[in-house]
């Protein structure tokens, strides 16, 4: 907590410090350690950790960074966060995040950017952004994060850290909000792949309380040692054309496939032929699945309600108006838009199918590879402001935004500076669903 008071007073992860929490956490490894039964304990035990602020934990506000939910206190905690403290995690916090996890730099929460650690000039990436640096930062040691299109590998990235979207349906979403909730996954952020490793551990399996969660049992920290011998990872000749994609993140990527070749993989060319129109499907998908998810926000049971209002009507109209940033309007306006009659023909039923053809590219492709190698995102950590468009903003997702769509497993790995911009560049290691094993391996040999 003392260096937290220091590192973020410039980065501004942490919304909200639980410190009652972790010292009673911390109060229960310390009476293990002091009768003999600390070994009993769970895998985390006294490792500190703290989530993005759209998960839920008893007793403290869970804001998504939006002025709609700022007095919302948690009746309940999600599952990912009762596993983690349940493997004896000290929970620190939570993590500020882009409005209701609606974009890529955290520049749109309601209660201030977050910075990135390595330049305070630049962002942190987003939806999870505060996730990320606080990791980076060293402000705790496991953090969580939702990604619905790239929120946490894209964060990661630009923070120097290694981020994790799990298969969709291996985390429970049960006790976070909602964004596209057939894309949504929880992952981690760590400083090593042996770090995730434990963090995956403990998150995955079954939850009765999603009904899209799937028996899985975790083996990650088992796959670390098992090696890349005779492993085929696949690459994407035509992802190095992408537009937008800077010599210094294809200088990585290059270098990462090196490195795997070198420790016993065997390279194979693949081919994701409706990629091209993952960006496109996405952004019909997503903001379909958020307008349905936040028309919740009526301001009548919780949440920000609107002073002065003649009837029910004016209360939430006047509620939503105010109760809503500028992105999470934009995209309630898109949805509903693209679900009147009429156009839901012609944009959401076409989208579906991308969706189909994208799953197929992928299931194809794993027919010659265990792994795929791409980019995470096209360039390093942008600066506060340097992306006005909102339609450039959504371009940056191009690497991710298909494995949410396909309902793979990703990861983002850090591989070092960037020879130009001298900020840190990850790449992405893409698995075949349930086989997130196959992309720890390939991480560990990239470390
Ligand atoms: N940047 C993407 C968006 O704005 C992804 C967000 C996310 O994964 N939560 O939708």
């Amino acid at each position: 907590f003392d260096h937290i008071a220091k590192a973020d007073a410039d980065v501004h992860a942490y919304l909200e410090l639980t410190e009652e929490a972790a010292f009673a956490a911390a109060d229960k490894v310390d009476a293990a350690v002091a009768d003999g039964t600390f070994a009993q304990m769970g895998p985390l035990a006294g490792v500190p950790v703290a989530f993005k602020d759209n998960m839920n934990m008893e007793g403290t506000h869970t804001t998504c960074s939006s002025k709609m939910l700022e007095n919302y206190v948690s009746p309940y905690t999600a599952t990912c966060v009762s596993r983690l403290i349940e493997a004896g995690g000290l929970p620190l916090g939570k993590l500020n995040m882009d409005e209701f996890a609606f974009g890529s730099s955290t520049e749109t929460s309601a209660f201030g950017p977050t910075k990135n650690p390595w330049d305070l000039s630049r962002v942190p990436g987003g939806s999870s952004g505060g996730s990320a640096a606080a990791a980076a930062a060293g402000m705790a040691c496991i953090t969580l994060g939702s990604d619905t299109g790239g929120s946490i590998r894209q964060p990661a990235s630009f923070c120097g850290v290694v981020g994790v979207k799990p298969t969709y349906g291996m985390v429970s979403r049960y006790g976070v909000v909602a964004f596209g909730s057939s894309l949504d996954q929880v992952g981690p952020f760590t400083r090593s792949v042996e770090d995730a490793a434990y963090a995956m551990d403990a998150l995955c399996g079954f939850d009765p309380r999603d009904c899209t969660s799937q028996h899985f049992t975790p083996h990650f920290v088992d796959a670390l040692s098992q090696g890349v011998e005779g492993m085929k990872v696949g690459i994407v000749p035509g992802f190095m054309d992408a537009p937008g994609l800077t010599a210094e993140v294809k200088e990585k990527l290059n270098e990462a496939a090196a490195k795997l070749e070198a420790a016993g993989a065997e390279l194979v060319e693949v081919e994701l032929p409706h990629a091209d129109a993952a960006i496109s499907a996405y952004y019909v998908l997503g903001p379909c699945e958020a307008f349905s998810n936040l028309a919740r926000f009526d301001s009548v049971r919780y949440g920000y309600c609107a002073e002065g209002h003649k009837d029910l009507g004016g209360q939430y109209e006047g509620s939503r108006a105010g109760g809503f940033g500028t992105e999470a309007k934009r995209r309630i306006m898109l949805g509903s838009y693209l679900l009147s009659a009429g156009v839901y023909e012609k944009y959401y039923y076409p989208a579906q199918q991308v969706r189909r053809l994208i799953t197929q590219d992928y299931e194809r492709a794993y027919e010659q590879c265990d792994v795929i190698l791409i980019p995470t995102s096209p360039r390093a950590a942008f600066q506060f402001g340097e992306i006005g468009d909102p339609v450039e903003m959504h371009l940056s997702d191009i690497f991710t935004v298909s494995i949410n769509i396909a309902g793979n497993g990703g990861m983002s790995v850090p591989c070092g500076l960037g020879s130009e911009s001298g900020l840190p560049i990850g790449v992405q290691l893409v698995s075949p669903q349930f086989k997130d094993v196959n992309m720890f391996r390939a991480a560990a040999a990239l470390e």
